[in-house]
């Protein structure tokens, strides 16, 4: 299979006042694509409109373009979080304030970027502590046999940290996963994510009641209506829903009130660069219900931003810059579009 590489497209929306909002959405199938539809469809929508608006704004974007699908959703939610950045800007106010701050400090676990064989998964752990980690999300997604040597490996050499394995959709039975979920809870996991399908919610209704672990899911669903579906049918204990990918910030921050009144965790998916990081951010610090940041272990300059979030004793501090909270590296910036 061919590997597509990292990627990720930057969203600028600018007022009359020279006011310039920031946002970026992360591995779409295109850039190219997404640029091209955001600039032919949603600046025809957006551009002209109150940013104030917000709401207005995405439901005009939503009832013309709905339901053609994960392209669509990124480039809407992409277009919302820069919205959100021109309002914070606006208001010289970060945006969870605005939309009613409940933390300023959140537990942040380091997210692997792929799978590993077991020592080196062991060694990524390392390197997040180094990094002020105390909790780390490893890939697996590798066959039973070598999942439960990924996980035993990292549990044995780091027995004082929170572990989260991943296996993005990796497996198809619900007879696996719950062999899987086994595995899980004999080394102390603290969440299951994407074992099965993410569209098989049934599948996962019945894995979630037989397991002894949390089950997480939910990072590339989109909207309310696709989130109450998913609580509703039980598939999850924890969603994952992504502001830069389920329709922007206040519908993740909808869909994290929707999960709370379930009693259910919403603990946004982060994955990508700066940007992506700040928007869900936001999110978190003004949710009850979302106790942990995803923070994906990459080299600090592919963040882009001026001041990069840094983790200390396993927890990150909400940004409080104006808007997203954080100010872009430009000259990072450029160098990675001459790249591309
Ligand atoms: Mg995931």
């Amino acid at each position: 299979m061919p590997r597509i590489p990292a990627s990720g497209t930057l969203v600028e929306v600018e007022t009359d006042e020279g006011i310039v909002g920031y946002s970026m959405t992360h591995l779409p199938v295109s850039d190219r694509t997404l640029a091209r539809y955001i600039e032919d469809v949603l600046g025809r929508i957006v551009v002209g409109k109150d940013p104030f608006m917000v709401e207005a704004i995405w439901r005009d974007v939503y009832n013309t373009c709905n339901r053609i699908l994960f392209g669509i959703a990124q480039a809407t939610s992409a277009v919302e979080c820069a919205i959100w950045d021109v309002i914070g800007k606006a208001l010289k106010t970060p945006v969870y304030r605005l939309l009613g701050g409940f933390k300023e400090k959140v537990r942040a676990y380091a997210s692997f970027p792929f799978a590993l064989k077991p020592k080196a998964a062991s060694q990524m752990a390392e390197t997040a502590r180094k990094r002020g980690f105390n909790a780390v999300k490893v890939r697996i997604g590798e066959g039973l046999r070598r999942d439960e040597e990924i996980i035993r490996t990292v549990r044995e050499e780091h027995p004082d940290i929170e572990i989260m394995v991943d296996a993005n959709s990796g497996y198809e039975t619900v007879r696996e996963a719950v062999r899987l979920s086994e595995i899980c809870e004999v080394y102390n996991v603290r969440w299951l994510e994407e074992p099965l399908p993410s569209d098989n919610l049934s599948a996962l209704a019945e894995l979630r009641a037989r397991s002894g672990v949390d089950i997480a899911g939910g990072e590339n669903d989109f909207s309310i209506f696709r989130f109450k579906e998913i609580l509703d049918t039980g598939a999850y204990d924890i969603v994952q829903p992504d502001a830069t990918r389920c329709g922007g910030i206040l519908q993740c921050r909808k869909i994290a009130a929707m999960a709370e009144a379930y009693g259910v965790e919403a603990t946004p998916h982060i994955f990508g660069f700066g940007l992506v990081m700040a928007a869900n951010l936001q999110v978190i610090a003004a949710s009850y219900n979302s106790p942990w940041m995803e923070y994906p272990l990459f080299p600090e300059e592919f963040y882009m931003l001026e001041e990069p979030i840094r983790v200390e004793d396993g927890y990150a501090v909400v940004p409080k810059e104006p808007g997203l909270g954080v100010r872009l590296n430009f000259e990072t910036i450029e160098r990675f579009l001459e790249k591309s």
